[in-house]
């Protein structure tokens, strides 16, 4: 048995849940039963909600009200077009409910004039509301049984309201009581993904993107056998296709690479919200939902079996490096965490690190706070600063086995001048600093040597 999880742009309209239905259908024939689906708001919703409660904390209360019309009316256009008879009207009613309560929040945020994230919560969970309602009679109305699950009464989260944590354990427990009946009695659960509600049963919601942390969270506790995140792209590409003509489509790759291939922008999805998939070892595959028959990218714990080359290449621009130097602290114990206390203070990520006797080099992807900090570290040590500079990041399990691969980067980076180069303990990537205006060059040459 399978979740599949379905994004904005794969619920965007009619066209797209038809496909949906399609999917859900050939899973349904294939296992004999389930799957569980997760769905995101329809493309550009959330981000319309947000801007409805924006607009009502400003007490522009026409603009709010018009925005919240075209919203209503995008969600019946589709519920018109996809279900039919009196379940039709059922619909419209459902979704009516939700319009409403969103109106009379509008209202009342226009005159108290400030938006509380709690508030924020109620409003953007009500995107996934609304899709969720829709592909559930959708589905039914095309002969799959399917069954409305309200995410707030299965994802139990803490109270960080925008961006909560969901609580293992109550998750789980709701999940096995609410959504495995409804699998084990033949029907096709449906929940809106990002949303849940604290224990004390205020509506939360996962933070941007939440919906795949949602699909994950299901699949979890229905034990499925895959989870599969249906898109827009095909999968997960060996390079940056803005800068790569002609990517390859990475098949398989592990937890971990994939964790530091996004790390350094890959952005299909973000493997901190499938952790608790892979956690009980449940392959996650990403696939493209207007090419249902191709293989698409499949994440597992252990990765390809064979682990041939490098698995892809990332890259992350608008560094900054700095440079630490001091010879006064020439062996000195305490150093690093003087430097370190200082990236602390002000609330600066440290990306990379190198060291050698006197000088520790950083980089820095949050240019925010470097003039204190530089004020700061100059008061114990020399420092100079290189803005735009870029990452270049060559990731593989491979490494591992086969070190000669690390020369071979290096190598084919030659022309390049590399200003650091790090290969962490998990030796699972190789990393140079490089100056932006040369990205584009090194990264050409090395997909040129390990992906053609
Ligand atoms: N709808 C939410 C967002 O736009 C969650 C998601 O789609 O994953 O961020
Ligand atoms: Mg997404």
């Amino acid at each position: 048995m399978v979740v599949h999880k379905f994004g904005g742009t794969s619920v965007a309209d009619p066209v797209a849940i038809r496909r949906l239905i399609e999917i859900v259908r050939a899973a349904r024939t294939r296992d004999g039963r389930g799957p569980a689906v997760v769905v995101s708001a329809m493309s550009g919703v959330t981000d319309g909600l947000l801007g409805v409660a924006a607009s009502a904390g400003e007490s522009k209360l026409e603009e709010a009200l018009s925005r919240t019309q075209q919203i209503r009316e995008r969600h019946i256009a589709a519920a018109r077009e996809l279900v039919a008879g009196p379940a039709r009207e059922t619909l419209h009613a459902q979704i009516d409910v939700h319009i409403d309560e969103l109106t009379d929040i509008i209202k009342a945020l226009s005159v108290l004039r400030e938006v509380s994230p709690r508030t924020l919560d109620v409003v953007a969970a009500i995107g996934e509301l609304l899709s969720s309602r829709i592909v559930a009679a959708a589905l039914t109305c095309a002969g799959v049984p399917a069954e409305w699950i309200d995410a707030r009464q299965a994802i139990v989260t803490n109270d960080e309201h925008t961006r909560a944590t969901p609580l293992g354990k109550e998750t789980n427990e709701r999940l096995r009581s609410n959504v495995r009946p409804v699998l084990d009695g033949g029907r096709v659960p449906v929940l809106g993904g990002f949303v849940g509600a604290t224990v004390a049963g205020h509506t939360s919601t996962l933070g941007r993107g939440g919906s795949d942390y949602s699909g994950a969270l299901v699949g979890a506790g229905v034990d499925a056998s895959e989870i599969q995140i249906w898109t827009d792209v095909d999968g997960m590409l060996s390079a940056d296709p803005r800068v790569i003509k002609s990517p390859r489509l990475v098949s398989q790759l592990s937890f971990a690479e994939a964790a530091e291939l996004v790390y350094f922008g890959a952005k299909v999805l973000h493997p901190s919200t499938i952790l608790p998939a892979v956690e009980r070892n449940i392959p996650v595959r990403i696939l493209n939902s207007w090419k249902p028959d191709a293989d698409g990218t499949l994440i597992t714990g252990d990765g390809s079996p064979t682990r041939t080359g490098l698995t892809g290449l990332a890259s992350k621009r608008d560094v900054t490096v700095i440079d630490i130097t001091s010879t006064r602290m020439l062996m000195a114990y305490g150093f690093l965490r003087r430097v370190f206390e200082v990236f602390e203070r002000f609330r600066t990520a440290v990306d990379m690190v190198t060291t050698s006797e006197v000088s520790v080099s950083v980089t820095v992807d949050d240019a925010r706070h470097i003039d204190q900090i530089v004020e700061a570290l100059s008061e114990f040590a020399e420092v100079s600063v290189e803005r735009h500079m870029s990452l270049l990041c060559a990731v593989g399990d491979v490494l591992q086995d086969e070190p000669e691969i690390a020369a071979r980067v290096v190598g084919v980076l030659e022309e390049v001048p590399l200003r650091m180069i790090s290969q962490a303990a998990s030796r699972r990537n190789i990393t140079v600093v490089l100056r932006q205006a040369d990205l584009p060059h090194a990264m050409e040459r090395l997909h040129e040597e390990f992906f053609k």
